[in-house]
């Protein structure tokens, strides 16, 4: 009788636990693994027994680094279409807002997400979320915002379910009705509000068909006001919330979420000092979104260093979406927020593990290498965990352990 399914011995651990020292690494690290959870933590000096009496299958890493598994926490990854023609268009000349005015932009997005039928929405979204699996993305959330109407909003919702349950990955959903207007509500904004307080969040409520309610607040999405009514009718259903947030100008919104202690304030470019304050109040996690920042040739960097003074934890993510951040690539992302944000790689590599568990509320279960979490993992052909953000165009993916599902 083994005491463990896995044993991994000799890897260079970067534990990520609250608490250690940087990356609490832990040199030639061992890691005893049963039903999917992290049932023994030490040196691989540290075993007395006979290594093959102790587990079924026995790894030697030799010297190369385990990491948790990644954790892409901000991510618009199901969605129908492709929007390449307008990425050339705009390198030729042609304006955002002409391309609005023909039908591009994020309406051409729903168009499309809506007149896929659901196999055809999952058969899109899949390769996005292989590629960001091949890097060693183990969790990943996923926002509707491109249905825009219950049918369509439930549907993306159900395929970003059905791509968690058919790709061994864990995802987490968000409703995103307040992404924009939809055509048919064109100047009827407070209407389109009270359709998704009084409409959608119960009914999405009802069904369990997300974990979270975001909204994108800013003056060409929801007001302050707007948002508000959406977080109360996401509290009255008993839902977290978290919040596309002062990301082109300040309206308040980082302060706005933490207000409903909610799990994060997302892009926050543009919050301000009192905002940070609120957040490190509430424990609301900052979630920078480097890759959209570079797309838009951003110029206005959050406040990072308001956010170390006050302690707020920083998440990285790709946010994934085919407007402002057309890219599946984790790791690019995280050299994105060491070279557009200045991020230490200590700091990048807390923000895709720990802080990125934080901000979807699941922290006790995944985010760190600890006793008792799940054995979320990667093992990585390198040594040092700031290989991860520094080399471009290099997976270093060695072999990735996922928890199973009832683990
Ligand atoms: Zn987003």
């Amino acid at each position: 009788m083994f005491k463990w399914d896995t044993l991994i011995i000799n890897a260079n651990i970067a534990t990520m636990a609250e608490g250690a020292h940087a990356y609490g690494m832990i040199d030639k690290g061992a890691i005893g693994i049963l039903n999917g959870r992290i049932e023994w933590l030490g040196t691989t000096a540290g075993i007395t027994n006979s290594i093959d009496t102790l587990a079924k299958e026995v790894i030697d890493a030799q010297g190369c680094l385990l990491t948790p598994g990644l954790i892409d926490c901000h991510t618009h990854l199901v969605f129908a279409g492709n929007r390449s023609d307008e990425f050339e268009q705009r390198l030729n000349g042609v304006s955002y807002q002409e391309i609005a005015q023909n039908g591009g932009g994020i309406l051409s997005t729903v168009k499309a997400t809506r007149a896929a039928s659901f196999d055809e929405l999952y058969a899109q979204s899949l390769p996005r979320l292989q590629a960001l699996m091949c890097e060693g993305v183990t969790t990943i959330e996923i926002k509707s915002g491109y249905g825009l109407n219950l049918e369509a909003e439930l549907k993306m919702l159900n395929v970003a379910k059905k791509l968690g349950e058919e790709n061994n990955i864990r995802v987490k959903t968000t409703l995103l009705a307040a992404h924009a207007v939809p055509p048919e509500y064109r100047h009827k904004a407070d209407d389109y509000v009270d359709l998704i307080c009084t409409e959608i969040i119960p009914k999405i409520s009802v069904l369990g068909a997300a974990d979270c309610i975001d909204a994108f607040c800013e003056s060409i999405g929801f007001s302050h006001a707007q948002t508000k009514k959406i977080f109360d009718s996401a509290s009255r259903w008993g839902l977290p919330v978290k919040l596309h947030a002062d990301q082109l100008s300040d309206l308040g919104g980082a302060a706005l979420v933490a207000e409903y202690s909610g799990l994060s304030a997302d892009h926050v470019e543009y919050s301000s000092l009192k905002s940070v304050k609120a957040m490190a109040k509430a424990g609301t996690v900052a979630v920078l979104l480097p890759y959209a920042f570079y797309i838009l040739k951003e110029t206005k960097l959050p406040p990072i260093e308001a956010f170390r003074k006050h302690h707020v934890p920083i998440a990285i993510s790709t946010d994934c979406n085919p407007g402002t951040a057309p890219s599946s690539s984790l790791l690019t992302t995280m050299n994105k927020a060491c070279v557009e944000f200045s991020l230490t790689p200590v700091e990048v590599l807390t923000g895709v593990t720990r802080n990125a568990a934080l901000a979807l509320g699941i922290e006790d279960e995944v985010g760190s290498i600890e006793f008792g979490k799940k054995a979320d993992l990667v093992l990585w052909h390198c040594k040092q965990p700031a290989d991860l953000c520094y080399w471009q165009g290099m997976n270093r993916v060695k072999r990735i352990f996922t928890a199973r599902k009832n683990d």
